[in-house]
């Protein structure tokens, strides 16, 4: 880890800075995903020489750096992607941020950037989304706030070091239902010529590096008919698109179990992950695993009867239920829910979207949805 100078973010220190010309919220029913930002956002500055500058809340606007700023030149840049939510009680809540601020410090590290003190982090972002208040539709479930931590390297050089100056800022956008009318299931294509992520690499730190390459990827297999990617890697299932994968089966054994790949370094720990895999073991109904899942196990699954939920998860979609994945030239096909054929999900999947969105909106009391 980098050794560097004081002060500290220190959350006591935050100065707000109110805009004098606040925007019309645009109509609940156009939001989509992270088009439209809110009023304000919250900077700050660090230098290896003068530490965390005051954490400024202020009103939204462009950021001017330098050409040679290290983040244009060697992608040096991470982020974090969490939600704020608003009760009945027109109350704002957010789902486990601390994790999401934790993982945030390890992605800044990663890119030998500065640890930020995540206590004081986590209370400047929360005095952001109270100002921003305004722009979390009430009475909405799956409307929210979504809010996104930002670090990049700032220093003016080209040379590839260390950066001597960050700035961390957090922008918000009001977000839109995943899904308008209910769930609605997708294909995937199965993709082994490209990775996403490999042993040794950063698949499990939230770095912009990660995603840029495979935007390509993603419009090769959308161009195909397939809404996602699912990423391979020796065989192996990784992650689906954006978000971690899980299956639900009757495993070799004849046993019920929810698997999801193991946190090998290729894959990002997900809080939607970590949330299903302990609900799912608190309820004690089936096993649950994490470890390797190979892509060929899935398709004798199928063949055998055995398969019989696939899902995504992440914080964008709670969880995202799959139909069908292409895998070399065969087609496997996913069940959705036995029971009702026109059902866009399995009724695991929509159990575990129906829990997570209570407690996030607060129907559900629980120590995971932290008031404001
Ligand atoms: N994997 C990747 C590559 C992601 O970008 C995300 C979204 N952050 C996830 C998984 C899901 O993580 P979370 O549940 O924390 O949103």
């Amino acid at each position: 880890q980098l050794e560097y100078q004081y002060p500290k973010i220190d959350a006591t220190k935050l100065v707000v800075e109110k805009t004098t010309e606040p925007r019309s919220l645009p109509p609940k029913e156009q939001l989509g995903f992270g088009k439209v930002f809110t009023d304000h956002m919250l900077t700050l500055d660090w230098d290896l020489e003068k530490g965390w500058t005051a954490p400024r809340i202020h009103p939204y606007a462009k950021i001017a750096l330098d050409p040679s700023a290290i983040v244009f030149h060697y992608a040096v840049e991470c982020f974090e992607g969490m939600k704020a939510y608003k009760d009945a009680d027109g109350e704002i809540r957010l789902f486990r941020p601390e994790l999401n601020i934790t993982r945030f410090r390890l992605s800044m590290e990663r890119l030998a950037l500065p640890a930020p003190s995540e206590a004081d982090l986590l209370a400047c972002i929360k005095e952001l989304v109270k100002i921003e208040s305004r722009w979390i539709p009430e009475n909405a479930r799956g409307y929210s706030l979504y809010i996104r931590p930002t670090a990049i390297a700032t220093q003016e050089t080209l040379g590839v070091s260390p950066s001597s100056r960050c700035k961390v800022f957090v922008i918000c956008s009001p977000v839109g239902p995943y899904y308008k009318t209910g769930f609605s299931s997708v294909s995937l294509f199965a993709t082994e010529k490209h990775v996403r992520a490999w042993p040794g690499g950063t698949g499990d730190a939230k770095l912009g590096s990660n995603y840029a390459p495979g935007i390509l990827i993603q419009t090769q297999v959308a161009k195909q008919g397939y809404a996602q990617n699912l990423w391979i890697l020796n065989g192996m299932v990784t992650e689906v698109g954006t978000m971690n994968f899980f299956v639900y089966w009757i495993n070799k054994d004849g046993e019920k179990e929810l698997r999801t790949p193991h946190l090998d370094g290729t894959i990002l720990p997900g809080i939607t992950r970590r949330s299903i895999l302990e609900l799912s073991r608190e309820w004690g109904e089936f096993k649950v695993t994490e470890g390797p899942i190979a892509m060929d196990d899935i398709k004798v699954a199928a063949e055998e009867g055995r398969l019989l939920e696939v899902f995504g998860s992440g914080t964008a979609a709670i969880v995202s239920p799959v139909h069908l994945i292409r895998w070399r030239d065969a087609d496997v096909k996913v069940p959705l829910d036995p029971t009702n054929p026109d059902a866009q999900a399995g009724p695991l999947t929509s159990r575990l979207a129906d829990t997570i969105m209570k407690i996030q909106y607060g129907e559900m009391e629980h120590p995971w949805s932290v008031k404001l």
